[in-house]
């Protein structure tokens, strides 16, 4: 046999048999019931580069909201409530617009004269106009404020004895305590502080120098300014090659002006009488589209038809990074793999589940991935403002976010205060059994439930905790347990469809808790300990340490409660972000922790918060 002469065949069979297996392949992964295959692939393709972290607004947030869309019509989900036939997958967002940041403008300038000398400074290589400039046009003489700090109570204040009205101020970056970790006036250094205090002091304008240093400075780099309220001044900043210009007369250099006022830590305040300057801002403010994406599953039951079950879960993240990283130097795509690819993936199984089962629930039901969460619950806040179906008959509200890590069969459940029922039917639910689970009564939090609880609707959200890659790029799609998610995904299943055949009423009763709101505002440190979020009292539990930060290298661990931190008890989180908020950068601590019931005490060099 001449096997030259079969080669073509040998092949085209070859290529036939990879095409067979390949359709195989892509084809049998889908499962009407919820798989940890398809769970896997909803993430991995969430949490891809190609979609680049979906912070809402950009491209990859609109191509996530056209997968999930498409993934609606595959399960054969209806657009809307009074829609008879499955439809374009554009047809299932329901679109929103929320404020994106700014623009810069064609009309930024810095122009003027010393003496007869003109200047005239271009906008991104001599200055730059920060995003929370007003946009206007100023010009008058130049006033040198140091640092433009304003701080009375600490005995220094840049504007003391000099008279700013109708002038420009121009002011160093930084503070005189810039070189010391534990200066008090660091707190004071912020631009939008300083601007604040230049307006109060009259000024007309301000101009941030960039810090000093050996090599040629740059502009500073602020990440974009979501809040578009301005400041009611412009402001810009300038190279220290600019500054010097301006300095000119003056008998200094920036650069021996800035060591002048570091060594002698006390105001130095004068004004430039040869310089005139004018200064034009020119920002737009940016409004983005963003996307809830909607799929409805009709009811069966002639009464409860009417009334629906919500199932949601937001679908973007952070991008590449800036605003609401905890890593926000970082420019890098923050996958959102747990956060929150993973309660994604579980909304599309259970969709599929629902769609699939021969015998349609009673209530209908409306899943839901929201947009823009990570921004302020802005999509879940668009929803309820304007709901398919009234907030009235809105039976209750589910929510999943970050259901990826599952350890230790430790299963969150915030909201069991929202609805008398709930601790009865969580538990009638066989699957109840798989986990620790731990329930906290609140109704609000962090997450889209918030927007519905605020609505008087029953809200129960899942979680498996905070962990050391929370809001970082290494939140990855290898990283989740899809094991658990299964589990979680199925029990989350069983409760959905008591709740949609469910007789009676799922009444609704308010937990407000009186406990106070955790701000990280004015916390100059950095500990690297992810807080437990459910304990009440009794200490602050850590569900996980950020490697090589300093609480690893105190010892502290997983699963261990911080009591006590320096001098100061603590209680719940509350406490402890209190307690944060009183050390400096470089401080070493005592902390007690408990650690198997008994107290442990470590020692702990706080880090600098960025
Ligand atoms: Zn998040």
């Amino acid at each position: 046999m001449n096997l030259k002469k079969y080669i073509p065949v040998y092949i085209i069979l070859i290529i036939t048999t990879f095409l067979f297996l390949y359709s195989i392949e892509t084809e049998t992964y889908r499962s009407d019931t919820v798989t940890e295959i398809e769970l896997s692939k909803h993430v991995y393709y969430l949490a891809s580069d190609k979609l680049e972290g979906r912070r809402a607004g950009t491209e990859g947030a609109f191509k996530a909201a056209q997968y999930i869309a498409n993934e609606f019509i595959a399960y054969g989900l209806l657009p809307y409530p009074d829609a008879d036939h499955i439809s374009h997958w554009e047809d299932y967002l329901q679109p929103f617009e929320f404020g994106a940041g700014v623009e810069m403008g064609k009309n930024n300038k810095l122009t003027g004269n010393i003496e007869n000398d003109e200047f005239n400074y271009l906008e991104g290589k001599d200055f730059r106009t920060l995003p929370f400039s007003s946009s206007d046009t100023v010009s008058g003489a130049i006033l040198f404020a140091g640092f433009g700090i304003s701080a009375k109570e600490e005995n220094y204040d840049d504007y003391d004895g000099v008279s700013l009205e109708g002038k420009i101020a121009l002011i160093f970056q930084g503070s005189p305590d810039i070189q010391d970790p534990h200066g008090i006036l660091n707190r004071f250094a912020t631009p939008r502080y300083k601007t604040i205090a230049a307006r109060e002091a009259g000024a007309k304008a301000l101009i941030i120098i960039s810090q000093p240093g050996d090599e040629e400075t740059q502009l500073m780099r602020l990440g974009t300014d979501r809040n578009p309220a301005t400041s009611g001044l412009p402001v810009i900043n300038i190279t220290t090659q600019v500054a010097d210009k301006l300095l000119e007369n003056s008998g200094y250099t920036s650069s021996s002006l800035y060591n002048k006022l570091l060594e002698s830590r006390s105001p130095n305040s004068f004004n430039l009488y040869t310089i005139q300057a004018s200064i034009q801002t020119d920002l737009h403010p940016i409004t983005a589209i963003c996307n809830n994406v909607i799929g409805y599953l009709p009811g069966s039951h002639p009464d409860k038809k009417n009334e629906v079950v919500v199932i949601g879960a937001h679908f973007d993240h952070l991008g590449w990074g800036g605003q609401g990283s905890m890593a926000p130097n970082e420019e890098a795509i923050h996958y959102g793999a747990d956060d929150n690819a993973s309660g994604t993936a579980g909304l599309l199984e259970l969709a599929q589940k629902f769609a699939a089962h021969g015998t349609k629930p009673d209530r209908s039901m409306l899943f839901i991935a929201f947009g823009a969460e990570e921004i302020g619950l802005i999509g879940s806040n668009y929803y309820v403002e304007n709901p398919y179906i009234p907030n009235e008959q809105t039976t209750a509200m589910i929510n999943l976010d970050m259901i990826g890590r599952l350890r230790n069969q430790e299963l969150v459940i915030f909201g069991v205060g929202s609805s008398p029922v709930w601790e009865s039917l969580m538990e009638s639910v066989p699957e109840h059994e798989n986990f620790e689970i731990r329930t906290n009564p609140d109704g609000l939090g962090p997450s889209d439930h918030a927007s519905f609880y605020r609505k008087n609707i029953p809200v129960l959200f899942f979680h498996t905790g905070l962990h050391g890659d929370y809001h970082r790029p290494s939140d990855t799609a290898d990283q989740i347990n899809y094991e658990g998610m299964k589990q979680i995904v199925d029990y989350v299943y069983h409760i959905a469809s008591s709740l949609s055949t469910y007789d009676d009423v799922i009444a609704f009763t308010r937990t407000d808790s009186t406990r106070p709101t955790g701000t990280m505002r004015g916390v100059r440190v950095y500990v690297g300990t992810m807080p437990d979020l459910v304990g009440e009292s009794g200490g602050m539990g850590v569900t996980d340490v950020r490697k090589d930060s300093p609480a690893d290298k105190a010892g502290i661990r997983a699963g261990d409660i911080i009591i006590k931190f320096g001098d100061k008890s603590i209680e719940n989180v509350y406490d402890y972000t209190y307690a944060l908020s009183d050390f400096n950068p470089g401080d070493i601590i005592t902390v007690v922790v408990l650690r198997d019931n008994e107290e442990l005490e470590l020692e702990l060099e706080l880090g600098t918060r960025q």
